[in-house]
């Protein structure tokens, strides 16, 4: 199915936020395209089911500024009365952080407004948005918007647009989204009544005077920062926009490439999509939950040590940045791996080596004391790689590129998407590794650790969730054939070590399955997320918006289930050989990359 058969109605009205050209480098087009063809509605339609929680800070973030803006309450008032309008429950976690927010931005427009009033210029907040609208009917209409907050000086000579980010700033002055705001603010109409922006075609506005001088400025919500990115005049603006922006737009509206991810839970095409793979059953769990929601095993392993902090990371709320030697460890050795079995193959390839396939080798790893960094070369610094060679060493040993057998189809880091309809759960996950040997596929996934952990072949269903996933995509047919192997590859400074799982295994299929079941049951249920305080808060990254905080434990070590972990450096120090699943939870929450912001 292509896009023109996945929606039925008037293609002719468009409906295009600015910030949806962002996806032209990040997230799924087709499903912004979609959005965006206001009239059409998807052919497979599907009842939606909403969150029976405050799941958008942002918009609380808008209402709580709308009335310190607008009617002059104090923040912790403005964010009171927007949490008890809010039609859903809001996480005490959320509350907290858009308190946050609202105080950081108010602050920061302070700071802007002292800036333009050093120039006599005074600005004054505006609670009507603008769009840009063209058409010859309200049938084919043409409507762009920006979401944010708006600002204009008393003549209207000067009008601003602010772009809030989650954390800081992050935007580029030349990014279509950038300018495409910027031009809905040189060009745009004030609307008459805000909530006709995402509602009406063609939108009612009041046409006003034309500024002189447009400003669009990121404003950072936890960290204290604006960013201007555009201060010029219209004319400046609306030559950016016609010339690099238009057409990225049309490209964003007629294209049609497919990107799973976690936006596949929100898609409006999501039941149409040939890209978004079903796996009914893959978690194993009774009956669709409250609505459909997204779940990888980075979601299990914070679930499994606290819900508010498994909650309010997948609400994105802002997360302190890991810097724990295990966690940079790992994505260094990730990175490396990446970059090595994502290579073209060298000229006078091995004998028995598929052609297009490259093993890694000593060579590519020269010592670190010489100097060399050999493929890391722009990769990391000679420290980091100094700290990743000891276990990519061990590697080239196990690397999956060097047989036995003809080694096919390599895909470094592939990302996954699966919907198991039966759960109505979008299930992501991201292979280390996906390749066919001997034409059967094999899913292996890889784990740096300081010591031996002692995972095996009995234990590694349950302590690395992951392979359980794999186990259970594979046998669902996530990737067509429902045969195949999982592996484990273990990397310590001292040992290289695989263990193998046959996915097409009743018994290994069914211990998998239990595993899922048993980690995501206990989340699709819940609606409350709890502060589950433990020693692991003292890596928890979101514990700054959380105030139940365990705060007992001081000391340079924390223990776990009689472990001890180092908890600057997330290393297991001692491990007496057995690990356990909520400690390895510990190591996956460390490796949680922070995600971009949600796409708006
Ligand atoms: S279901 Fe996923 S892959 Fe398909 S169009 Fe939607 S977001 Fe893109
Ligand atoms: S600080 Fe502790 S209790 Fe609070 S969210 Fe984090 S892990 Fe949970
Ligand atoms: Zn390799």
């Amino acid at each position: 199915m292509s896009l023109q058969t996945e929606l039925t109605g008037n293609p002719d009205v468009v409906r295009l936020s600015a910030s949806a050209l962002d996806r032209l480098e990040q997230g799924c087009r087709a499903s912004a395209a979609a959005k965006a063809r206001a009239a059409m509605r998807p052919v497979a339609r599907e009842r939606r089911r909403y969150a029976p929680w405050a799941d958008f800070p942002l918009g609380l973030v808008m209402a709580a500024l709308d009335a310190a803006e607008f009617e002059g309450a104090d923040p912790d008032i403005a964010v009171g009365r927007a949490v008890e309008a809010s039609r859903d429950p809001v996480h005490p976690g959320v509350v907290r952080w858009v308190l946050h927010a609202c105080q950081t931005y108010l602050e920061t427009s302070e700071s802007l407004a002292a800036e333009l009033a050093a120039e006599g210029v005074e600005l004054r907040p505006e609670r009507r948005p603008r769009v840009v609208q063209h058409g010859s009917s309200p049938t084919a209409m043409r409507i762009l918007t920006a979401w944010g907050r708006w600002y204009g000086s008393p003549d209207g000579a000067l009008v601003e647009f602010r772009r809030m980010r989650l954390r800081r700033p992050l935007g580029r002055p030349d990014a279509p989204s950038t300018l495409a705001m910027a031009y809905v603010a040189a060009a745009g109409d004030r609307v008459l009544d805000p909530r006709d922006v995402y509602q009406a075609v063609p939108v009612p506005v009041e046409p006003g005077p034309r500024p002189r001088r447009v400003r669009v400025v990121e404003m950072g919500l936890t960290e204290p920062d604006a960013r201007t990115l555009v201060d010029c005049s219209p004319e400046e603006v609306r030559d950016a926009y016609l010339g690099s922006v238009r057409p990225v737009a049309a490209q964003l509206l007629t294209g049609d490439v497919r990107a799973p991810g976690s936006g596949c839970a929100g898609c409006r095409i999501s039941g149409s999509c040939e890209a978004l793979v079903r796996v009914p059953g893959l978690l194993g769990l009774a009956g669709p939950g409250t609505h459909r929601r997204t779940w990888s095993v980075t979601t299990a392993r914070q679930y499994q040590l606290c819900p508010a902090r498994a909650h309010l990371r997948d609400l994105r709320l802002p997360a302190e940045e890991a810097d724990g030697s295990a966690t940079r460890r790992g994505l260094l050795v990730h990175r490396w791996l990446e970059a090595a079995h994502g290579r073209a193959p060298a000229s006078g390839t091995a004998p028995g080596t598929a052609p297009g396939v490259r093993p890694c080798t000593p060579a590519d790893l020269p010592d670190p004391a010489t100097g060399e960094l050999g493929l890391a070369g722009g990769l990391m610094s000679p420290e980091e790689y100094e700290q990743a060679w000891p276990y990519l060493v061990r590697h080239v040993e196990v690397c999956p590129l060097r047989g036995p057998g003809e080694v096919t189809g390599v895909a470094p880091e592939p990302r996954v998407a699966v919907h198991d309809t039966e759960a109505d759960v979008v299930v992501v996950a991201h292979p280390d590794l996906l390749r066919r040997v001997d034409g059967r596929l094999v899913y292996r996934e890889q784990k740096t650790s300081l010591t031996e952990r002692g995972i095996t072949a009995d234990n590694a269903l349950e302590l690395v969730p992951q392979l359980a996933l794999a186990v259970s995509l594979i046998a669902g047919g996530a990737f067509g054939d429902t045969r195949g192997t999982v592996e484990l590859e273990q990397l310590t400074p001292l040992s290289g070590t695989v263990i193998s799982f046959d996915a097409g295994d009743p018994g290994v299929v069914a211990a998998a399955r239990a595993v899922l079941a048993e980690l995501a049951g206990p989340w699709h249920r819940d609606a409350e997320f709890r502060a589950e305080p433990g020693p692991w808060c003292r890596f928890c990254p979101v514990s700054r918006w959380c105030g139940d905080a365990f705060r007992a434990e001081e000391g340079p070590f924390i223990t776990v289930d009689g472990l001890v972990i180092d908890p600057v450096t997330g290393e297991v120090l001692e491990s007496g050989g057995r690990t356990t699943s909520r400690v390895e939870a510990i190591g996956d929450a460390l490796d949680e990359a922070d995600d971009d912001e949600p796409p708006f």
